[in-house]
């Protein structure tokens, strides 16, 4: 059973002559823990002892006088009974396992590795060879097991060397034992330059905390992470994220320390540079609060749908008598303070029409908004409210992290201007007042004059006499409406005019003012288009009648050429309106100028420049009386074509 040799020996000594006895020989087998048998020049076997039985499963008669061969497999027999013939003639001593890779074959057919050494020996003059076996298949299991894990080790290696991060490992004293290519591509050390060093010393670490207290973290917790600086072997400072690891041997004293280092310098470069940008921001917003708190005016900025206060000056707080917390929204602060927002005259403004909102919500630019900021028992500041969408974007990054609107809004404290109109306005009616009288007198006389001398008494007059008192009459009757209009704005003003309502049948009193109006424009046309036979309305029929006066009047006024004068009569069902239209061919009015026309004493460029006389109050009051009617009043107009006014009043 000498199986294969992988590299055959050519014997350098003579056979040895060792003679024993058989006696002696049979001892020696038994004595032996190691298989051993006796085989002679013809390769039988002559003797075998029981560890021999033992290894390969055959009882001593089975195996006594049988071919050595019997003990191999059967493929190999035929080369080995070669072998056997050429030992046999040269046989020389052999230890274990030398160069052969042998195998052996039980009894039930099963094979594995053995090591075999030979020596040859003389028996009463006849050659015999003893043959040792020993069973190698457990040691090349484990040869193997270690082979395979070496592999294993390798392939891990090399992953380490995959990995981005430096990863390294320290022995007790803090001498690398391990440095992957991610250690070596971070801080230049080849592994084997940095083999054997002092980690700390060859990369100038730098802690957060001491090196004492890093350890001592280390030894109670088995690990440790933070930032750390490591200098490059080019001089570079690199900042790391490091996980360190303790690991322990079986009886739990450190055996190596494990360590994984993320290069975070670019990352820390970025940190320091908004942190830098930050405070550069912050000391320029600084200088801006400086700057704004000087100023009289509320001044702040809102960001987002919900108008969330970003910066306000010092004034703010006391036009809004509490403090606004930053980025809180506005109707949360207003709710919080019980502030209310009304419009001028003092009615409550829907939410989504405060300037502020405007500007965040539709992007508005709010110019000039005339509001009231109401606080709990007081009685109003009225304020002029500009609101101005930003661009968020600035040279130095964004106001606001997100894309949110931003908006700028300044209220200006209008309570002297206020103040000052009140007085205007007094002034104005008093004035009309004090008009009144003088003007009764002016037209009683006049028409008195007239009525006279027309029925016989006094001197007679002549023609440019009652031409003259005609021309005063008229005069007069312009006058007195001018007062009239006066003192109708600034009961307006004072809210002090009040209107008394009651069912009118809105048609019949538009016919009748057409006919008024037919009656004293000869050169114009007037036309009445309705369906309906009447249109009841809950209005001050006075007051409306001044309104259609007014209307009609201008469509006569500033249409000096003549022509038709078309009003129409219709109900707007579904909305519940009653629906008037007035429409002339005159002289229209510029649209640069539509925007402001039914403001106080405006008149149009086209008017004045055609000498049409009027005081431009006549619209103004129109439109106002028609809203505290709760309806509304608006136009269309094309210059040199024509205007069209429109009046809604609520059904009854
Ligand atoms: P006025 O006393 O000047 O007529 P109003 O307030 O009635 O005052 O009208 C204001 C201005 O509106 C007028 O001066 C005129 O320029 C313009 N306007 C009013 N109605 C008409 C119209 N039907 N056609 C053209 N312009 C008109």
């Amino acid at each position: 059973m000498i199986g294969l040799s992988s590299e055959e020996r050519v014997p350098v000594e003579p056979p040895p002559a060792v003679s024993v006895t058989l006696e002696g020989l049979n001892q020696l087998l038994a004595l032996s823990p190691d298989a051993l048998l006796i085989v002679d020049e013809q390769g039988r076997i002559v003797m075998v002892n029981a560890a021999t039985l033992a290894l390969f499963g055959y009882t001593r008669e089975e195996l006594q006088g049988q071919l050595l061969e019997r003990l191999l497999p059967a493929h190999l027999r035929e080369r080995h009974t070669a072998h056997r013939q050429r030992y046999t003639r040269q046989p020389h001593a052999r230890p274990m396992g030398e160069g052969l890779s042998l195998v052996g074959s039980r009894r039930d057919g099963s094979e594995f590795a053995v090591d075999i050494s030979l020596r040859p020996v003389r028996l009463d003059e006849r050659l015999l060879v003893i043959a040792a076996v020993r069973d190698t298949s457990r040691q090349r299991r484990l040869e193997r097991d270690q082979a395979r894990q070496a592999e294993q080790n390798r392939a891990q290696a090399a992953l380490l060397d995959l990995a981005h991060d430096a990863i390294l490992v320290r022995d007790p004293l803090g001498r690398v034992t391990y440095w992957n290519k991610g250690a070596e591509n971070l801080y230049g050390w080849s592994a084997r330059g940095a083999m054997g060093r002092l980690t700390h010393s060859l990369l100038h670490t730098r802690f957060p905390v001491d090196l004492a207290t890093v350890e001592a973290v280390l030894e109670r917790e088995g690990y440790w992470e933070g930032e750390l600086i490591h200098t490059c072997r080019d001089g570079r400072a690199v900042v790391v994220e490091s996980r360190q690891a303790l690991l322990r041997d079986g009886e739990g004293a450190p055996r190596a320390m494990m360590e994984i280092n993320r290069d975070i310098t670019a990352r820390h470069l970025i940190e320091q540079a908004t942190l830098i940008a930050h405070t550069h921001t912050a000391e320029r917003l600084g200088l801006l609060q400086e700057v704004l708190d000087a100023l009289p005016s509320s001044v702040y900025l809102v960001y987002g749908q919900q108008a969330r206060l970003l910066l306000a000056n010092r004034a703010t707080l006391r036009y809004w008598g509490a403090e606004w917390p930053q980025d809180q929204p506005m109707l949360e602060f207003l709710h919080a303070h019980r502030i209310q927002i009304l419009d001028e005259r003092g009615a409550s403004l829907p939410g989504e029409q405060y300037a502020t909102l405007r500007a965040v919500q539709a992007g508005e630019t709010v110019l000039q908004q005339q509001e009231i900021i109401r606080r709990p028992g007081e009685s109003g500041l009225p304020v002029v409210v500009s609101a101005l969408p930003l661009d968020a974007r600035t040279d130095s990054g964004p106001l606001v992290a997100s894309s949110e609107a931003v908006a700028l809004v300044v209220h200006q404290d209008v309570r002297a201007l206020k103040q000052a109109e009140a007085l205007k306005d007094e002034f104005i009616s008093v004035a009309a007042h004090e008009l009144r009288n003088p003007l009764s007198a002016l037209t009683g006389y006049a028409s008195m004059l007239l009525y006279q001398s027309g029925r016989g008494r006094g001197a007679k007059l002549s023609k440019w006499q009652r031409e003259a008192l005609e021309e005063i009459m008229q005069a007069s009757a312009r006058l007195d409406k001018l007062t009239e209009d006066l003192l109708d704005a600034t009961r307006l003003q004072a809210g002090r005019l009040v209107l008394s309502r009651q069912r009118t049948d809105l048609l019949a009193l538009t016919r009748h003012m057409v006919q008024q109006a037919q009656m004293s424009a000869a050169g114009h046309t007037f036309s009445l288009e309705t369906t309906l036979a009447s249109l009841p309305v809950d209005i001050d029929g006075g007051r409306v009648e001044q309104v259609l006066a007014n209307l009609l009047g201008n469509a006569v006024k500033y249409s000096p050429q003549g022509g038709p004068i078309e009003v129409r009569v219709w109900e707007e069902g579904e909305i519940h309106e009653a629906r008037l239209a007035i429409r002339d061919r005159g002289m229209g009015i510029p649209s640069s100028e539509q925007g402001r026309i039914f403001g106080r004493f405006v008149r149009a460029e086209n008017a004045q420049a055609s000498q049409i006389t009027g005081s431009g109050l006549g619209l103004y009051l129109s439109r106002e009386l028609i809203e505290r009617h709760g309806g509304r009043l608006w136009f269309e107009s094309t210059e040199g074509e024509g205007s069209t006014f429109f009046l809604a009043l609520p059904l009854s």
